[in-house]
């Protein structure tokens, strides 16, 4: 009978109203019950991406818009230039790798965003394609300058493309008003659905960069779906029922308005952040810590895969680890989506009791009694 409560950084809880409204009798995508769904679902992804132009759908994880990204607008033989801070940033160096593109890296110590005054010294150094970034680098719970890193591309010849699986819908990152040529993002996240949704908004001249690109698709071909979105329709099947569930996420974020939601996952964050300081934790990314997920190191003394292990299984709060250089090290909490400050106070009592029973020292109480300070102050 226990409960259990993701503070994991994708999948994400799905709000009862989405699952309801996908637990429907499924719909004919060609016929008109479906075609009015995704007419307002793609209104609704404007919203939600801050941008005038069309957001391209496909049935897929995130990484199949990464990859997408990559095959319709690039060539064989481009140079382009991938921020490698973590997992997400060496997975666009592997999927360049793939197709034939020659990727530059900038390497990122684990825990530190990219320097905006070294990315503009390799974007002058060189002429390149496409800059390759994350919003966030979940792995490390960093979050990188968009932004100011935008301000670099917009009107040269360089593509900004950004995945922004973590970041859309969790802080802003206006589309249109930054100049981000790509962005892209998936469904578990912020989205607050189960997998199997993929999205990308282009620019003006991401779209252009489609026309002359020659790399191998299928599947993921933007300007076929381009054309279809046009009638209300996908080019093959589409996730009816996500997309069902899409609509009803969308209502959610129209009702709260995106900017509280953007002030909120930003509490959230720096409450869990003051908590686990509060505990006596060191955060894993102090200087430019992300608004979708927070990553500490745990203490000498505990193995941090026998934290997300036993906070799982005795208390029924799933929370992530560290991957590759950083396993059982550090653990990392998800604040976005369909979370409240609440889910976050408790998993703070969460953490703080799975701890304990590892014989760390502490002050019991001390991180949710700061976790309340933060949302109460
Ligand atoms: C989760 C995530 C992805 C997508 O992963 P999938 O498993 O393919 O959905 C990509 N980038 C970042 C930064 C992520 O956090």
């Amino acid at each position: 009978m226990k409960k259990k409560t993701l503070l994991t950084p994708g999948p994400t809880p799905v709000p009862e109203r989405a699952l309801t409204r996908m637990a429907m009798p499924a719909m004919h995508h060609r016929h008109s019950e479906f075609k009015k769904v995704l007419g307002e679902v793609r209104e609704g992804l404007k919203y939600i991406f801050q941008t005038k132009g069309e957001v391209i759908i496909f049935a897929s994880s995130g990484t199949g818009a990464m990859e997408a990204a990559v095959t319709n607008t690039l060539c064989k033989g481009d140079q382009v230039l991938v921020v490698r801070s973590g997992k997400f940033g060496e997975r666009w160096a592997d999927i360049c790798k793939a197709y034939g593109v020659n990727a530059d890296g900038i390497e990122v110590k684990w825990g530190s965003a990219v320097k905006v005054s070294e990315v503009a010294a390799k974007l002058k150094a060189k002429a390149y394609k496409a800059l390759l970034i994350q919003a966030t680098e979940t792995s490390t719970a960093v979050q990188h300058p968009v932004k100011e890193i935008a301000e670099l591309t917009k009107g040269t010849e360089t593509l900004l493309i950004v995945d922004g699986v973590t970041g859309v819908g969790v802080f802003p990152l206006p589309f249109d008003e930054w100049g981000i040529d790509l962005l892209v993002t998936g469904s578990q996240k912020a989205l607050m659905l189960p997998p199997g949704l993929a999205f990308a908004a282009l620019s003006e001249k991401a779209w252009k960069a489609c026309e002359k690109s020659d790399l191998p698709k299928y599947y993921f071909n933007f300007r076929k779906e381009l054309k279809n979105l046009g009638n209300n329709e996908t080019a093959y099947t589409p996730a009816v029922s996500l997309i069902v569930g899409l609509h009803e996420v969308i209502k959610m974020y129209k009702e709260e308005t995106l900017e509280k939601v953007f002030a909120e996952n930003a509490r959230m964050a720096e409450a869990t952040r003051e908590a686990l300081k509060a505990m006596g934790l060191k955060l894993f990314a102090p200087e430019s810590p992300s608004d979708a997920c927070t990553a500490a190191w745990t203490p000498e003394t505990v193995d941090g895969a026998e934290v997300v292990k036993r906070i799982r299984d005795v208390y029924g709060y799933a929370i992530a680890g560290g991957q590759d250089q950083v396993k059982g090290k550090i653990i990392r909490i998800a604040h976005m989506g369909y979370i409240a400050r609440y889910d976050i106070i408790a998993g703070i009592a969460a953490l703080e009791q799975t701890l304990t029973d590892l014989g760390y020292k502490f002050e019991l109480g001390s991180g949710v009694r700061r976790a309340e300070q933060v949302f109460g102050g």
